[in-house]
């Protein structure tokens, strides 16, 4: 069992039974901090780590447990900012069987060759890449606001 009562995130909020973050009903984490500063961002003022509440592994884990049958997606933001604390989020998801997603603004590539960031992908079964790019801006594409974003599937699951 992971040591993680100590370790607590920047949360702007958590919605329950979503159904645009990925396939399924899914609880959304969306994590605050992120310094892509896309232009068009939709959500800018998730920038700012203040911006958001601190909130416990635990606290986090129990948003997550609440909902019995939704899977789940980190979102944000970034939640890659805060890849310390996700990382043991997403061991602890994967210890209850649920399927993960994550949306970030890096790309696959740029994950792959930084030693901070690579370990999360362990545990990602879906990566959803990419800064939101306005000029390729398209809603009518499933999961994703830009044609440049892409989504990596990771796992079989
Ligand atoms: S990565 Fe997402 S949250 Fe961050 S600036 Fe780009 S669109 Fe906004």
């Amino acid at each position: 069992m992971l040591n993680t009562a100590k370790k607590s995130a920047r949360v702007m909020n958590i919605i329950h039974d979503s159904i645009v973050d990925g396939p399924g009903l899914r609880t959304v984490i969306f994590f605050a901090g992120c310094e892509h500063r896309c232009k068009g961002c939709h959500n800018p003022e998730s920038w700012n780590y203040q911006n958001g509440s601190e909130m416990t592994v635990e606290q986090i884990l129990a948003e997550i447990k609440a909902n019995p049958i939704t899977n789940v997606t980190f979102s944000g933001g970034d939640p890659f900012f805060q890849a310390d604390v996700v990382i043991d989020l997403a061991k602890l998801v994967k210890d209850l069987g649920k399927n993960l997603w994550v949306y970030t603004g890096y790309t696959l590539e740029q994950i792959q060759v930084n030693n901070r960031y690579d370990e999360l992908l362990k545990y990602v079964d879906v990566l959803v890449d990419g800064p939101f790019i306005e000029s390729e801006k398209d809603y009518s594409i499933d999961f994703r606001g830009s044609r440049n974003q892409k989504i990596h599937y990771l796992s079989p699951r």
